[in-house]
């Protein structure tokens, strides 16, 4: 493909091969010859946000915003920050409108700041696209913002474009969307009965019937009790419903569920503690502290459930969801506007262990966006509980200096065996490839460190750097 713009103000974009790896000449050998043994592993992308329309459709993306900006909350959220309305770049409301805005216009916006997300990871997944999936060889930039958006928007109307040459393209091997109990998973049946090789597979994200403190949680319930033919009203129908949406998940793929709860609480109710909590949920007369072990409650329901039909739970906490209330009521959910927030784990999460840490087939992933928790609580906690596994950076986290703090700081407790390699967890498909490529230089710099302190031999570093690039996301996940 031919070089983005003809500005003569524009610099080179290269992607240097030695990027993200030690200066130190002894480590940086190492960790190149680490990196040349995983750095064409298949991909295994076991939790992320991709829409499977586009692999169910197959319909070529529409441009270079609506690919690149309107789904990525990482990208606008920064924009916003420094002052352009998410208006003005066309992000969908809450009504379902948007504003009328030329997407040329919207990226000419993105490219005149593209120098705001210098250093951050979204500018290294950007150039890692712009340059190895539409072969572009100048920075953006203001002067080439329309050349850049041409070239985008121009090759995705060709057929290599589409979602499934993109998806064999980036040499994925599996890929697991995210859907709430309600969704029909239509999309995923039409994947599995296209006849397309593509794997891609859902995971149960029951939060929306599960948080009574979510917006739509009485509309929610009522649609899972007509979906489920189930009295969803009483606690046992309810329970009954959530075993057979999970069963359902199971048979289009699905080898986890999600939770993304505010706080890691969990309880341990008798039953008719539970049932009378339940039926104060479903009335709505409920106070902050009963919706909290209301939810943490259904942690433990999950967890047995998930000892019967085997499916792996992901426990997503401490983000404060929606934190700008203003443009939370005009545009919605995800809007680049949730913070992380402190998060304990070591006493919210006894009631759940205290019944089902032992169970050798439990598996339980712990995320966490409380940093300080890596070595203090989730180290131990996953270097002694058998059914604990840690989950990768994640979110404001999934960056190098994330992924190397993770490292450092939960090796000596949970070594590398209790963590599960990387997630992705996107939305920006074209970015997948990127984002493991980060994990993989990252991972393969931190052990040629350990090598080069003769903590560990070059072969056991090998090994490792394959396990966690590939072989530890299939374990953990049951892929
Ligand atoms: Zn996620």
């Amino acid at each position: 493909m031919s070089l983005a713009g003809n500005s003569s103000q524009s610099k080179p974009l290269v992607l240097d091969e030695n990027r993200l790896f030690a200066a130190d000449p002894a480590q940086r050998a190492i960790a190149r010859r680490l990196y040349a043994q995983v750095a064409q592993l298949p991909i295994v992308s076991p939790h992320g946000h991709t829409d499977p329309s586009w692999f169910a459709g197959n319909a070529p993306f529409a441009n270079a915003a609506e690919l690149l900006l309107v789904p990525d909350h990482y990208v606008f959220r920064m924009l916003y920050s420094q002052g352009v309305p998410l208006d003005a770049l066309g992000i969908p409301r809450r009504d379902g409108t948007r504003a009328e805005v030329d997407p040329r216009e919207a990226w000419r916006l993105f490219a005149e700041r593209f120098h705001l997300f210098r250093g951050t990871p979204s500018s290294m997944w950007l150039n890692h696209v712009f340059h190895e999936v539409f072969g572009l060889r100048q920075r953006l930039d203001a002067g080439n913002a329309d050349a850049y958006y041409d070239t985008i928007t121009e090759a995705l109307q060709t057929d290599t474009f589409r979602p499934r040459a993109l998806f064999e393209r980036f040499n994925i091997e599996v890929i697991a969307t995210t859907e709430s109990p309600l969704d029909p998973l239509t999309h995923h049946a039409a994947i599995r009965d296209s006849g397309w090789s593509g794997r891609v597979i859902t995971a149960y994200r029951p939060d929306p019937v599960i948080d009574p403190e979510h917006e739509q949680f009485p509309s929610a319930l009522q649609r899972f009790g007509e979906i489920t033919g189930e009295d969803v009203h009483t606690w046992e129908g309810y329970l009954r419903a959530h075993r057979q949406r999970r069963a359902f998940f199971a048979s289009l793929g699905a080898t986890s569920t999600d939770h993304g709860h505010p706080d890691c609480t969990t309880a341990d109710l008798p039953v008719d503690e539970a049932r009378k909590l339940f039926d104060k949920i479903v009335r709505g007369q409920f106070s902050a502290a009963e919706a909290a072990t209301f939810r943490g409650q259904m942690l433990t329901e999950m967890a047995a459930m998930s000892l019967d039909d085997g499916l792996v739970m992901q426990l997503h906490p401490g983000c404060f969801r929606n934190h700008n209330q203003g443009l939370f009521e005009k545009f919605g959910r995800d809007k680049g506007a949730d913070i992380p927030v402190r998060t304990e784990y070591v006493h919210a999460l006894k009631p759940l262990l205290d019944r089902f840490g032992n169970e050798p087939d439990f598996r339980l992933i712990l995320f966490t966006l409380d940093e300080s928790t890596y070595s203090r609580e989730l180290g131990p906690l996953a270097g002694h509980y058998p059914c604990l596994l840690l989950g990768p950076a994640w979110w404001f986290h999934d960056a190098p200096e994330g992924m190397w703090r993770f490292r450092e700081q939960t090796l000596s407790t949970a070594g590398f065996y209790n963590t599960v390699g990387f997630n992705d967890d996107t939305r920006a498909f074209l970015s997948i490839p990127a984002r493991h490529d980060v994990a993989r230089r990252i991972d393969c710099a931190f052990l040629a460190k350990l090598v080069a302190e003769h903590r560990l031999d070059e072969d056991e570093a090998v090994e490792v750097a394959v396990d966690l690039a590939y072989r530890l996301p299939k374990q953990a996940y049951k892929l």
